[in-house]
């Protein structure tokens, strides 16, 4: 027999969830926001949402027989994370690889049901893999309730929320929706950097820097770029700002006082923005694996890496730039351009690279930047 929905929590709590909900499986009213949202084209490059639109909106199609969500969160709240010297990183990024610590406690909690009793394969779970609306289930359960910064905000915990859940045949009672709200409060849609919460609830992911500096393969679009500042990967800005934050639990602790899988990476601390500019292959692979940055690939990481070098204006990093001019990515040399052009904006090299370019997209590039700084 299937343990009682109680125990079912408490279970949940002991595999190292903060926060633990019943509710449909199904995003309801948020699947049409869902598909608005990619009619606009708001998700960017992210096909896979598109490709995937209807198995989002209905989970039943691809998972027979689900009946009740149990969502899950865990709060990550804490202090700010940089590489060594500079260069923000997003604090869901900033320890282990949070898909496999996340998905490691999923897994433990699906293997416990089933030893409690819950029919063996009857449960599907995920961390940010498998093609459901998690935050629309979180929403639709009480995890937290829908904020204008499209995140979803624990009344509890605040918004560093990572979420997760089951899927499963069980029949469990509903929570129901979280109390709280925005209110008039507009702080996040005020400070992002970017514009890119367009409307309440509604981010443009192809202005958003957790999509530019993370998801997008090619450039950067040079209006975004000085917008960029010093996120070298995602961006926390809406969440810093949000009066919920300081209910974070974890908000206070740092170093080695942190959840060892929230522990910040020992990358952090050896790695300079210059170093990222220069990550050759071999070290992306030994060193890069297992932290959530490598999702940019090692392409986008130096693209990021030279942006940020370039906002930050320190004439130290030019030479490495200068050499990143004759790099054989074409994405590295481009954004080398634009953040010679940022330090030193009638620097000679930029004329040398222009005559001997032959990529037509880094050629615009270093052109653009030699006709805005003239
Ligand atoms: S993550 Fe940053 S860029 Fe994206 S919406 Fe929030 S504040 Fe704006
Ligand atoms: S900053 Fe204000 S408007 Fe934005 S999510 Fe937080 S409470 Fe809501």
């Amino acid at each position: 027999m299937a343990p009682a929905a109680e125990r079912i929590r408490e279970l949940a709590f002991d595999c190292g969830f903060d926060l633990v909900r019943f509710g449909p499986v199904d995003p309801g009213p948020f699947g049409q926001h869902f598909l608005s949202w990619l009619e606009k084209g708001r998700h960017g490059e992210m096909q896979y949402l598109a490709d995937n639109r209807e198995r989002i909106v209905e989970p039943q199609t691809w998972r027979q027989g689900v009946r009740s969500a149990i969502t899950l969160a865990v709060d990550y709240g804490g202090p700010p994370a940089q590489l060594d010297g500079g260069g923000q990183v997003a604090r869901y990024a900033s320890g282990r690889d949070y898909h496999r610590w996340l998905r490691d406690r999923v897994y433990k909690l699906r293997t416990t049901l089933e030893q409690e009793g819950v029919p063996y394969g009857s449960m599907n779970g995920g961390a940010d893999a498998v093609p459901v609306l998690e935050r629309a289930l979180a929403v639709r359960s009480g995890i937290g309730f829908l904020a204008k910064s499209a995140m979803v905000i624990s009344p509890t915990h605040g918004p560093y929320l990572q979420l997760a859940e089951l899927l499963t045949g069980m029949d469990l009672p509903p929570d129901g929706p979280s109390p709280g709200s925005c209110g008039t409060c507009t702080a996040c849609i005020d400070a992002c950097p970017t514009q890119a919460i367009v409307a309440p609830h509604e981010v443009d992911a192809r202005r958003c820097l957790s999509y530019t500096t993370i998801e997008l393969r090619g450039p950067i679009p040079r209006d975004l770029r000085a917008k960029q500042g010093d996120h070298f990967f995602g961006c926390d800005v809406c969440l810093e700002v949000c009066p919920f934050t300081k209910r974070s639990s974890l908000l206070p602790r740092t170093g080695g006082d942190r959840p060892r899988d929230l522990q910040p990476h020992r990358l952090l601390a050896t790695w300079t923005l210059v170093d990222v500019l220069e990550l050759d292959a071999a070290e992306y692979q030994a060193e890069w694996t297992g932290t959530a940055m490598r999702r940019a690939t090692q392409s986008g990481l130096r693209r990021n890496a030279a942006v940020v070098l370039g906002n930050l204006g320190d004439p130290s990093a030019l030479p490495a730039l200068e050499r990143a001019l004759a790099d054989n990515d074409p994405l590295v040399r481009g954004h080398a351009a634009w953040a010679i052009g940022r330090i030193a904006p009638r620097h000679a090299s930029l004329d040398r690279a222009l005559s001997r370019e032959v990529d037509a997209t880094v050629r615009n590039d270093i052109a653009s930047t030699i006709d805005e700084n003239r």
